[in-house]
C-alpha cells in the first residue's frame, strides 16, 4: 500500500531499489522512511512514511476515514502522536516494522492489511 503524503523528498534516488526519503511536513527532518517490500522487480511502498523525530505519520490510501484537520488535511500526514488508526501495521496503535509486523502476522496475532 502508499499513502498520500504531500511530501517532498530529500533525496532523489531515481532508482527503484534505493526508496527516497522522505522531509517530514511537520518538523521538517530529512530522513523519513517508509517499509519497501521486495516485489522481484523493485522495492514498493508496504507502509507509510514516518518521522521518528516527531512522530508524525503518513496517511495510507486505504486507512480508516478519520477526521481531519486542516494540516492533515493538506500534508496527507497524521500530526505527531495522534493515535494511531491506520491500517498499516501497528499493534495497540504502535506502529511496527514490517518484518516485525510478518512475524506477528505468521503466528496469527495480526491480521493481514490492505
Ligand atoms: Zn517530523
Amino acid at each position: 500500500m502508499s499513502g498520500i503524503g504531500m511530501h517532498k523528498f530529500s533525496t532523489d534516488n531515481k532508482s527503484i531499489w534505493k526508496p527516497d526519503l522522505a522531509i517530514c511536513p511537520y518538523c521538517g527532518d530529512e530522513s523519513c522512511e517508509a517499509d519497501f517490500c521486495d516485489v522481484g522487480v523493485g522495492l514498493v511502498q508496504c507502509g507509510p512514511y514516518h518521522c521518528e523525530s516527531c512522530g508524525a505519520i503518513e496517511i495510507g490510501a486505504y486507512d480508516k476515514k478519520v477526521e481531519l484537520s486542516a494540516e492533515e488535511e493538506e500534508f496527507g500526514w497524521y500530526k505527531p502522536n495522534r493515535p494511531y488508526e491506520g491500517c498499516a501495521n501497528n499493534i495497540n496503535g504502535v506502529l511496527i516494522d514490517h518484518k516485525l509486523a510478518k512475524k506477528m502476522y505468521d503466528v496469527g496475532l495480526i491480521k493481514q492489511n490492505g
